[in-house]
């Protein structure tokens, strides 16, 4: 059977969850039980008194005095309780235990004690003293309830009971209390039935020599051996008349009474902040139980001590769930943050859930010691931004590959059409490019964390700087290739016009036409060039691409025109021009006695000697010879990276290819030499 109750009047029986506040207002709990038990059912009851989240802003009374002088009375009278009244008529034994009631109209919980009187009916006076010394240690003020008569009586005012209960006070918690402010405690003497022949200034006077005298027989513990009774205690007096022979002035006085606890404005206002344990609300219970605690097992702890461990405990506890609240509002963001989203407003949205949990930490957790709270935020402070921090990074990625896909866009679209400034497009789209991360960035950089975007954003500059270079080098290829194209177009007709009339001179006019189209096309490549900010290098580079394509190019076309067929047209051409006419361009009509034999020969020679000529490539006028580096390497264009041997490129026959070249057109000029011999026979024969 369950020896702790909860008892709610209006119920009836009904469970409490149903209780309106105001029935759970006036429910009382027994926080310790017969058998010595610490309530579990504190902490869920001061929550139904509403009294959760007072925070300080709660007081704690407790009563003391001998069985039967009307204490659960005046309780009810001044707060509004429903503590159990002996029923006279009844005389029933009331259940040992500690009682617990919220007051009517005030943030204050006040305790009851049941019991026996020890003494009188020879039982052991455990729960007596430990109860009593659990008041004392709890409460910030006890009222100290005895009849007028028993005004200076040592054993009837249980005097001897508040003797050793000051002396283990003192042994248990009195260690720091003296310069403890949360150690001072109201001491406030009820005298009841008082019928006023000794005024209350006698009386008071009385009381506070005996304490004086109680204080001055403790046996203190050396270290507080000079501490004086006013180091730990306030003392406060009160008289209140005969509730049946006067029951009205009984009434008007206890009302007068309980303004002492309830108007914050009196100058004998009861609760005064010294007296204050500075348990938060919340943290009463477990307080509470660990003074149990100590007054049980008589452990030789202090109340500071009692108050650290308070501290970690529910710091911890209020720190779990300040942190559950928040890792429920950051898991929102988690997947589209790694599936490589931007998340709009992620910073602001992750102060609020920092700032949101340490506020909850704050209000509940500042209230407990100072060193333990601090501590314990701390600690709250790096898991929340250690699980921050992985968010912050991912949107800084996230930012980058974004704002660097733009930057390509930009890019490319600047780039369109001819009348660009390739280095303005780019200064355009990296500015915008570094402005946008930078503003995602500081969007969601966390005030108080070393977080830095400094190592993503010179990534990302980086690699700007790459998709630049990457454009550019695209840019020039392509420039290149259009000059390419452009020197190929200009340089056939010069070309074909200077192999057409084969000379010593003929290369001297291809070189300098080649060097003209060659000289043009370097000068338009700077012009474009400039706006691509090209290293010096990169120009050098560009410019011996432009030369080697160029040089390329006249060769191909010089191929095309010494071609097989096409150069021993020109051989053949050459040499009909001297042989079947005549120096003056007249077809000639061969007699018999014309020299054939020696004008065929001449021709011949004539036209052999145009094979080395057309051999190699070399002007008569030396200032015209062009020269390229053999080893010019082409990083821009695969196809040019073939090694190109310079020399090899000036000779257009090998020495095989001239003796075939000629051996093929002597065959040639034999047919015409047979031509001619024998119209002469044809002409004799006429
Ligand atoms: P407690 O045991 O100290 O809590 O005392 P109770 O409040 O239960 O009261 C015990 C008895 O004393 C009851 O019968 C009350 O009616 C009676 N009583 C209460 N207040 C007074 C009082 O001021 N004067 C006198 N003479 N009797 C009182
Ligand atoms: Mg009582």
């Amino acid at each position: 059977s369950s020896t702790t109750h909860v008892i709610s009047p209006t119920t009836n029986g009904r469970p409490n969850g149903n209780a309106t506040t105001t029935e759970a207002n006036s429910e009382r709990v027994q926080i310790i039980n017969d058998e010595k038990q610490f309530t579990t059912e504190l902490t869920p009851q001061i929550q139904r008194w509403g009294l959760q989240n007072a925070g300080f802003d709660y007081n704690i009374v407790a009563v003391f005095g001998s069985q039967s002088t009307g204490k659960s009375t005046l309780l009810n009278r001044l707060f509004g309780t429903n503590f159990d009244v002996m029923d006279e008529t009844k005389r029933q034994q009331t259940t040992k235990g500690i009682w617990m009631c919220r007051a009517k109209g005030m943030n204050v919980m006040v305790m009851d004690v049941e019991g026996t009187d020890g003494r009188e009916r020879g039982e052991d006076q455990d729960f007596e003293r430990k109860s009593a010394l659990f008041s004392l240690a709890s409460s910030e003020v006890l009222i100290i309830n005895l009849w007028e008569h028993q005004v200076g009586l040592y054993q009837g005012a249980n005097m001897g009971l508040l003797k050793t209960v000051f002396e283990v006070n003192l042994g248990l918690f009195g260690k720091k209390s003296a310069d403890g402010r949360n150690q001072r405690t109201l001491l406030l003497f009820v005298i009841r039935d008082h019928i006023g022949t000794t005024p209350l200034a006698n009386l008071q006077t009385t009381l506070t020599q005996d304490m004086q005298k109680i204080w001055d027989s403790l046996s203190k513990p050396p270290e507080l051996k000079d501490r004086q009774l006013s180091d730990y205690f306030d003392l406060s007096f009160s008289a209140l008349p005969h509730k049946i022979l006067a029951a009205d002035k009984f009434e008007t006085e206890t009302k007068e009474l309980r303004q002492r606890f309830a108007d914050k404005s009196r100058d004998d206002y009861v609760f005064k902040p010294a007296y204050h344990k500075r348990i938060p609300a919340d943290g009463v219970a477990f307080y509470m139980e660990g003074i149990w605690e100590q007054v049980q097992t008589n452990k030789d702890l202090d109340l500071p001590t009692q108050q650290e461990l308070l501290a970690q405990f529910r710091c911890d506890e209020i720190s779990a769930v300040a942190l559950n609240e928040f890792n429920e509002q950051a898991k929102s963001q988690k997947r589209p943050i790694e599936l490589g989203k931007v998340v709009e407003g992620l910073g602001s949205m992750m102060r609020n859930w920092r700032t949101g949990a340490l506020t909850r930490y704050d209000t509940a957790a500042s209230r407990y010691h100072q060193g333990v709270y601090k501590r314990k935020r701390t600690d709250l402070i790096a898991v929340l931004d250690s699980t921050l921090s992985p968010y912050f990074l991912g949107q800084l990625k996230n930012l980058h590959k974004s704002w660097l896909a733009t930057f390509k866009k930009e890019m490319l679209e600047g780039m369109r059409g001819d009348s660009y400034d390739f280095a303005e497009v780019v200064a355009h789209a990296r500015e915008r490019c570094e402005k946008r991360f930078l503003e995602g960035a500081k969007e969601a950089l966390v005030e108080d964390t070393d977080w830095s975007y400094e190592e993503e954003f010179s990534l990302l500059k980086e690699e700007i700087k790459s998709v630049a270079d990457q454009c550019r080098k695209d840019e020039t290829k392509k420039m290149v290739n259009v000059i390419e194209r452009n020197v190929k177009r200009q340089i056939a007709e010069p070309l074909e016009l200077a192999l057409n009339k084969p000379s010593p001179e003929m290369w001297n006019k291809v070189l300098k036409a080649f060097r003209e189209t060659l000289d043009k096309a370097e000068s338009s490549y700077l012009t474009k060039a400039k706006s691509f900010n090209c290293t010096e290098e990169e120009n050098d580079k560009a410019l011996a691409i432009v030369r080697k394509r160029a040089w390329l190019a006249l060769r191909s076309k010089i191929d095309e025109q010494t071609a097989d067929i096409a150069f021993l047209g020109k051989l053949r051409t050459f040499f009909e021009e001297r042989f079947r006419y005549d120096e003056q361009g007249v077809p000639r009509v061969w007699k018999p006695d014309d020299d054939i034999d020696g004008a065929f020969k001449k021709a011949k020679d004539e036209t052999l000697e145009l094979i080395p000529l057309y051999s190699k490539i070399s002007p008569t006028d030396k200032s015209l010879e062009f020269t390229l580096p053999s080893d010019s390497g082409d990083s821009l264009a695969t196809a040019d990276s073939d090694e190109l041997d310079f020399p090899s490129t000036l000779i257009i026959f090998s020495e095989t290819k001239a003796i075939d070249l000629a051996n093929r057109f002597r065959k040639d000029a034999d047919a015409y030499y047979v031509e001619a011999k024998r119209s002469t026979v044809s002409s004799v024969a006429q």
